[in-house]
């Protein structure tokens, strides 16, 4: 079976920082640093969405990848 592979974007202009997708990501893909959101394990991302879900400024989204 083909391993999904996703594309994790934060958009920082609608960013506020509150920290929410780093705190439910399951996996740890997403760090802070500097207090800023950031994708430290992309490769990890599982695709659940919760981040994209739980993020009250539409500032991150997921994006499957095509594996072709
Ligand atoms: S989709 Fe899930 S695993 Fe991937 S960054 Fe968001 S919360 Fe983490
Ligand atoms: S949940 Fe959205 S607004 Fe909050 S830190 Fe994450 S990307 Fe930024």
């Amino acid at each position: 079976m083909a391993e999904a592979s996703w594309e994790v974007a934060i958009n920082s202009k609608w960013c506020k920082k509150c920290g929410l997708c780093v705190a439910f990501c399951p996996k740890k893909v997403l760090g802070e640093e500097m207090g800023a959101p950031k994708v430290l394990n992309e490769s990890l991302c599982i695709g659940c969405l919760l981040c994209e879900m739980h993020c009250p400024d539409f500032a991150i989204a997921v994006k499957r990848r095509d594996s072709k």
